[in-house]
């Protein structure tokens, strides 16, 4: 099936991490546990801001950082716990098993995933895909796009909340 005919997409352009956080917070109050967030983007283009931002709204107090090193780093003490995959470092896919990935991502939390374009048989049906572009003034273009009935209601509810000011992207 399209992908296209079947998604929906929205955007926003932010000029400062502030912003890209603040955008990130105003999801925070719509996602459950077991939703998918792929994070797709250019190497420092603001998936830590991005991330940090969904731990402000959730109510998490501690410091977010890359996973890189770690491969998942998980948050408690917020609304729902988060949990922060980088999946650069793995080389197969049976190593997800050896972290509880399958586990972890239909658990109790939010799962942020980078690198998932590395394991596409092993990301779930639906999922919310967060795309930040950077251009030559240093301007972000963050897209969410959504895949499948969870995330596109996830997409209609944190579009329509003013304070997210995602615009619609046609197509
Ligand atoms: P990534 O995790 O994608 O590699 P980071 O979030 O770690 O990227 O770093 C993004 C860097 O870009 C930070 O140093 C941040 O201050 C800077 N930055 C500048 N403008 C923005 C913006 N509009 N949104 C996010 N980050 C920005
Ligand atoms: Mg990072």
């Amino acid at each position: 099936m399209d992908g296209m005919a079947n998604g929906l997409t929205y955007m926003r352009k932010t000029t400062t991490p502030e912003a890209t956080k603040q955008l990130a917070s105003t999801l925070a109050p719509y996602l459950h546990e077991g939703d998918v967030i792929l994070l797709e983007c250019d190497l420092g283009a603001g998936k830590t801001q991005f991330v940090q931002g969904i731990a402000e709204g959730l109510g998490i107090r501690a410091a977010v950082t890359s996973p890189t090193f770690n491969i998942l780093l998980q948050y408690g003490g917020g609304r729902i716990p988060l949990y922060h995959f980088d999946l650069y470092r793995l080389d197969d896919a049976d190593e997800l098993e050896d972290i509880d990935f399958y586990g972890t991502i239909e658990g109790d939390g939010a799962s942020f995933i980078e690198w998932g374009s590395k394991f596409p048989e092993a990301m779930p049906y639906g999922f919310l895909q967060i795309n930040i572009t950077v251009d030559e003034e240093g301007v972000r273009t963050i897209k969410a796009h959504a895949l499948g009935v969870r995330a596109r209601s996830i997409l209609k509810v944190w579009s329509s909340d003013s304070k997210s000011r995602l615009m619609k992207v046609a197509g």
